[in-house]
């Protein structure tokens, strides 16, 4: 594939580029031949020729980062922080813009757990199962939340507002206290932090002033170099039911049921309702199912789930903490979920000191990989896309919204794997649109059908919380109030803070002067 620089910049600007970054990490830290870019590109991409980094250069620390910074403002090269970028069906590695270099933080692995106090300071190559490690080896009572693909980093799966199934599962609300090298080269640290020495940074996110913690997420204004994270103190017991109901339209009482006792604080983990795909994408193939290409038969769908016991949608609810107050509070869950009739309903319960089961890792801050097997579900080269609307924690307007998703589904002739993750007043509707990769009839349906969702939410008030690099620019448009006085701000701030800009051009629809050409491009 041919190499392609960033507007206004030469091959031969690009090279003096590459060989200061190298001055700053070291030769062996810069990587910019053809397989590094191959390395560093999006392998779940719709359009593989999008989104092309050019190259990625790897520092060891906070100095260097600020360095490369320097370098990148010098030479006016756009660049792209990642952590570790698995951040799969959002797209991992790769740039907004093609031709930005990747700043690959991987190797910046630092942790410091305050056992006491129950939080860790991170640097972003952390993964979760190094933190897991850590944890484990030095005997340390502290649970993570893990994303259902664990691979990525703890710190960049906050940053851009992943989620987990504990009572920690909202990543980024965990946050707290960062440092950050801001576009020009400075370097800053938040909350407490910003009163050097001092033992609360970690504690206390707010510092004195304004709390800029969440200025650094999902945006284009610094790059994190180290961040707070709270830990949960592993509980005495875990108890809970794995529930599954039988037709689409039990999805509205389950949600409503669900939705009041998180509110009332009865279940404080963040349940995902999930459908049948869900669960049989990751133990079986399209293929033992149908060779027809299309959306599936409701004869299939009834045989797939009769071959796993599955309903239409089915949720793994638990309680945490001590044996008393869990034992207290289980009755309470299962007469809410008896009065529901559903399919099934098996209770669980771990008490501490049991071994955890591979497939409960999940709910007990195991890191795991297994539920990236769906990515196989067509066979060949596959993947997923995320589309994933916030909504109301209403099981009418939630249902209402699958019913006009799952028609988009039909037409398209997609797949559809759907659920909707609880926080503590809203709804996340993860859909992981399937790929298919080695179809390119199916692959040029994919964006028409992604844009119909993204439209058709619009419609009805909802937007997205996150989205790939394809649809940013879409999703941004979506935030339209006062004729768009949100992007007018983030793009003010944008061009006060990097007036070359170098860092990560058109990230979430913030595109600076310099690139402003680019947007929707
Ligand atoms: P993970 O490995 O956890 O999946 P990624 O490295 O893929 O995380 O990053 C997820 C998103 O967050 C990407 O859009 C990336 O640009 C952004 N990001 C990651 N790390 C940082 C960081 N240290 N500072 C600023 N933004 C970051």
């Amino acid at each position: 594939m041919d190499v392609v620089y960033p507007p206004g910049l030469s091959p031969a600007a690009l090279d003096r580029a590459l060989k200061a970054f190298g001055r700053v990490v070291g030769p062996d830290a810069v990587f910019a031949t053809e397989e590094d870019r191959q390395d560093y590109s999006d392998k779940f991409a719709i359009d593989d020729a999008a989104h092309q980094p050019l190259g990625g250069v790897a520092p060891a620390s906070a100095a260097e980062v600020q360095a490369i910074v320097r370098v990148a403002n010098e030479h006016r090269v756009p660049i792209w922080p990642i952590s570790r970028g698995k951040n799969l069906g959002y797209g991992a590695t790769a740039p907004r813009l093609s031709g930005t270099v990747v700043v690959d933080m991987s190797r910046m692995k630092k942790i410091e757990v305050d056992v006491e106090n129950g939080t860790a300071l991170l640097e972003p190559g952390v993964g979760f199962y190094d933190l897991y490690d850590h944890l484990q080896a030095n005997k340390i009572p502290l649970w993570l939340s893990v994303p259902g693909n664990s691979w990525g980093s703890v710190i960049g799966n906050a940053l851009d507002r992943g989620v987990g199934y504990t009572p920690y599962g909202e990543n980024t609300t965990k946050l707290c206290g960062m440092e950050v090298v801001l576009p020009d080269g400075d370097i800053v640290r938040t909350g407490m932090g910003a009163l050097a020495g001092s033992p609360t940074w970690q504690l206390y996110r707010y510092g004195f002033g304004p709390a800029w913690d969440q200025m650094f997420v999902q945006s284009n204004f610094g790059i994190v170099t180290k961040a707070g994270m709270w830990l949960m103190p592993e509980p005495e017991q875990v108890r809970g039911l794995d529930v599954e109901v039988d037709r689409i339209e039990d999805l509205a009482p389950l949600i409503d049921a669900i939705g009041a006792l998180r509110r009332e604080g009865v279940l404080q983990q963040s349940p995902t309702i999930g459908n049948w795909l869900r669960a049989a994408n990751i133990v079986s193939t399209r293929q033992e199912w149908t060779d027809k290409k299309g959306a599936l038969s409701d004869d299939v769908i009834t045989a797939i789930r009769k071959k796993f016991g599955l309903g239409w949608w089915g949720v793994s609810l638990r309680l945490y903490g001590r044996e008393s107050v869990t034992n207290a509070t289980f009755p309470i869950l299962e007469q809410a979920m008896r009065a529901l009739k559903p399919l099934s309903m098996k209770p669980t319960l771990w008490r501490r000191g049991d071994p955890i089961p591979p497939t409960q890792g999940g709910w007990m801050g195991v890191p795991m990989t297994f539920p990236m097997q769906n990515a196989n579900w067509y066979g060949g080269r596959g993947g997923h896309i995320g589309f994933s609307p916030i909504l109301p924690q209403s099981g009418k307007l939630a249902l209402e919204q699958f019913r006009r998703a799952y028609a988009r589904y039909q037409e398209f002739g997609m797949d559809p794997q759907t659920s909707f993750a609880f926080g503590e007043r809203h709804l996340i509707n993860v859909n992981a649109v399937l790929l298919d990769k080695d179809d390119p009839a199916f692959m040029k349906r994919v964006d028409p059908f992604l844009r119909a969702l993204i439209a058709d939410a619009k419609a009805h008030g909802y937007g997205e919380y996150r989205t790939h690099l394809n649809y940013m620019d879409a999703v941004a448009g979506t935030y339209d109030f006062n004729d768009h006085a949100l992007r007018r701000l983030n793009e003010k701030v944008k061009n006060a803070l990097d007036p070359a800009g170098i860092l990560a051009p058109g990230k979430s629809g913030i595109w600076p002067a310099a690139y402003a050409k680019e947007r929707g491009k």
